[in-house]
């Protein structure tokens, strides 16, 4: 039995790739150094895995921002508006736009919080293997072995490369990205004879695509472009990985008939895997290289259920690799970091590091008579009787007639047609910044933290009362993130150190650890709330982050379905809602940014996923009174497959992004049967620019054809907190006269 992991974090375990990154952009260090910094990293890495003992160790696994990118710079897919600039230059300004040529877009990498470079390919792009360094897999090949380590250069697949790509603007009618597969495939026959060339043994060409729902059309594709690679006569062995889910059976059937030496399956996220392999079978002659520790959540193996896969594939394949489940990019890099985490809950974690060293234990492990060390066994988390009954006798919770609601509101509110308001966080000014490094660093107290902040929130009212926002916010200048300022706040859930994980290009995020039952030791956003509702005659709307967010963007324990712990959660914010709604606040906001990110890949799973997550939310939020208004925000999102479930969600107003697609969703939301209020975003807050009255008019009067005054919803299309003042109080002034504009007009 041999081990292997399919990738490994590239940011450095102290994020000096992304400060070296940075440097460079800011102009502090040259091409070189970054090179160099880069350089050191993969190096570390390498050696680090070989001494760990692995027995096949991956390599082109770095980047300096995403691999879909590189794979666009590899096959020299790069769009005409890039060609004046060159290697990193051109490089960077595709990822992030220049002067006056925009970036390409960004979205997630399949259902994780990883970002990647969306292609633009188009009938007249023509690929061809890029020279020299931007060879990276060849290059980064022969960089490791002549530090004396074999390795395996992994690459995106051409199937899921062009699956992930979107055509290029102008491109006709029913083109697309996959069409040009066979151009593409020939590039990687030269690449796999170059890698030859190089010493490669193995090649590792990464598949997720296949985890996804594939039209015969897709699977004959994939067929083609594997049986043309394994016929190439000079090539490496190749390991066609997937991962994120089961493989499509067809598919596997298709690539059974192929050369293809290897196969990579995540046991984690697609334990179906194991019955696909024995109902295709097929596979006798051929390495399975068996994804069961977990690349992408925080917890040790589960050395029995590792056992239990491995016996079986034996059975069904000639041969067996242990390793990750997927890349380790997913994870933090090393836990011997974290000295601040109980040790209960340290005992059950293992990030990237500790990972290599399980896939290296589980080797002796899993041949061995007991596979059951104590090391590895799961520790039980937590448990908390009194929430598990609260949740029984709850069940599923709904609020009342929506007429009466409506009604009730209105009474209360007394708000005009097309209320103004905001999504709720404020710029986050370099006061406040200031302020919380200064209260972390214990060199302001909690008092002068707290003091800090009310003036914030003080001088954020007086400003909305001021420019004649209806609906006002307190701002959130208390929260670093609208996760971790819960999950700090709720037992359950742990913070960690330095548990940072790339997200994007030079941004990292560190999720929080959802260990245990959770629940909520006393209130978490009433004094803000109630502060500033002090302030001012005109209700303040209060700001939770909803339950399927608050999963989304945490590492969540396994031990039970998502949609338990996404109960549990629901039921500590349904209590906040209680306690904002008992200190006077009539207006409550329930963000689900993440609703649309954490649909299954597979549409057969869609079902099931809504239905628990509309239930948490209606959960936590069907306690309020009917005079109590909730409101939800939603954004980043192609809301098409979702658009029944946020009818279903039965806000009483819904904002979403709306502001680059012209609108269109409100329509479709009134189709989808939503009969509540609606705050389609009129402007796009990812932008300073600031919006013309005229602009915004226009889109409202563009919403007006499809809902009545009465359930429109004036207001940006996401947070203000990434915007800086001047730019904001503009166009809020802008907003607010276009409201009172188009009011003026229907009365
Ligand atoms: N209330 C949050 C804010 O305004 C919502 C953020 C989001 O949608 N991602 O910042
Ligand atoms: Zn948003």
């Amino acid at each position: 039995m041999r081990t292997t992991i399919l990738g490994y974090p590239r940011i450095g375990a102290g994020r000096e790739l992304k400060f070296a990154t940075e440097d460079h952009w800011a102009g502090r260090i040259d091409a070189a150094a970054l090179q160099h910094t880069a350089r050191g990293l993969r190096a570390g890495v390498w050696a680090e895995l070989r001494d760990a003992g692995l027995d096949t160790i991956p390599s082109n696994t770095f980047s300096f921002y995403d691999q879909v990118l590189d794979t666009t710079v590899m096959v020299d897919a790069v769009p005409d508006r890039y060609r004046d600039l060159d290697g990193l230059e051109r490089y960077f300004a595709m990822a992030r736009g220049v002067q006056d040529v925009p970036a390409l877009e960004m979205t997630k990498w399949f259902d994780t919080n990883y970002h990647y470079i969306v292609p633009e390919i188009g009938p007249g792009t023509r690929f061809r293997l890029a020279e020299g360094a931007a060879a990276k897999p060849v290059a980064e090949y022969l960089e490791a072995k002549a530090l004396g380590i074999e390795t395996r250069p992994a690459l995106v697949g051409p199937v899921t490369y062009l699956l992930l790509a979107k055509a290029a603007p102008g491109s006709p009618d029913g083109f697309r990205p996959l069409d040009l597969l066979d151009g593409l495939v020939e590039v990687y026959a030269e690449l796999l004879e170059r890698l030859a060339g190089a010493g490669a043994q193995w090649v590792q060409l990464d598949e997720p695509a296949l985890v996804g729902d594939l039209s015969a059309e897709d699977i004959a594709a994939v067929e083609r472009a594997y049986n043309r690679l394994s016929s190439q006569p000079s090539r490496p062995r190749v390991l066609l990985a997937t991962y994120f889910g089961t493989i499509d059976a067809a598919a596997l059937k298709a690539l059974a008939a192929t050369g293809v030496e290897a196969f990579g399956l995540d046991l984690v996220a697609g334990p179906g895997n194991v019955d696909v392999v024995a109902s295709v079978g097929g596979l006798l002659g051929r390495t399975i290289v068996a994804g069961v520790v977990d690349g992408r959540n925080v917890w040790r193996a589960d050395a029995r259920k590792a056992k239990a896969a491995y016996a079986v594939l034996l059975g069904l394949a000639g041969h067996v690799e242990l390793s990750t489940s997927c890349s380790l990019l997913h994870v933090p890099v090393d836990l011997d970091a974290e000295t601040g985490l109980p040790e209960a809950v340290r005992d059950r974690l293992a990030f990237a590091r500790q990972k290599v060293a399980e896939v290296v234990a589980l080797r002796t492990m899993l041949t061995a008579e007991d596979p059951r060390p104590v090391s590895l066994e799961a520790y039980a988390a937590g448990t908390n009787h009194e929430v598990r009954a609260r949740l029984d006798a709850l069940g599923d919770a709904r609020r009342g007639d929506r007429a009466a609601r409506f009604a009730a509101q209105r009474a209360r509110l007394g708000l005009p047609v097309l209320a103004t308001t905001t999504i709720g966080s404020f710029p986050q000014t370099d006061a406040i910044r200031k302020a919380r490094a200064a209260h972390k660093a214990g060199r302001i107290d909690d008092a002068a933290y707290q003091q800090a902040m009310r003036d914030e929130v003080a001088s954020v009212v007086a400003l909305q009362e001021e420019i004649g926002l209806d609906v006002l916010v307190h701002g959130e200048p208390e929260r670093n993130d609208m996760v971790q300022y819960f999950a700090e706040r709720l037992d359950g859930y742990a913070a960690t150190d330095h548990g940072w994980v790339q997200s994007y290009g030079t941004r990292c995020v560190r999720p929080p650890i959802l260990h245990g039952d959770v629940s909520r030791p006393e209130p978490m956003t009433v004094e803000w709330a109630e502060y500033a509702q002090s302030l001012t005659n005109r209700p303040i709307k209060g700001m939770l982050t909803g339950p399927v967010t608050m999963l989304a963007w945490s590492f969540v324990r396994d031990d039970q379905p998502l949609a338990e712990t996404a109960r549990q959660v629901a039921l500590a914010l349904r209590d906040e809602v209680g306690d904002l709604e008992a200190a006077g606040i009539g207006v409550v906001q329930v963000d689900e940014p993440a609703l649309r990110e954490l649909l299954p890949l597979r549409a057969r799973d869609h079902a099931a996923y809504l239905e628990w997550a509309v239930g948490a939310f209606r959960l936590a939020t069907s306690g309020a009174a009917d005079a109590t208004q909730i409101h939800t925000h939603m954004c980043y999102a192609e809301f098409g497959e979702i658009i029944g479930a946020i009818a279903d969600l039965d806000a009483d107003v819904t904002s979403v992004e709306a502001a680059r697609s012209r609108m269109e969703l409100v329509g479709d939301l009134r189709a989808a049967g939503y009969r509540n209020g609606i705050g389609p975003g009129v402007y796009d807050i990812h932008s300073p620019r600031v919006p013309s009255v005229e602009e915004i008019e226009l889109n409202l009067r563009r919403a007006l054809q499809a809902v009545d005054p009465a359930r429109l919803w004036v207001n940006p299309d996401c947070g203000l907190k990434t915007r800086a003042y001047p730019e904001t109080e503009a166009a809020l002034r802008n907003l607010v006269t276009a409201a009172r504009r188009v009011r003026a007009t229907l009365n």
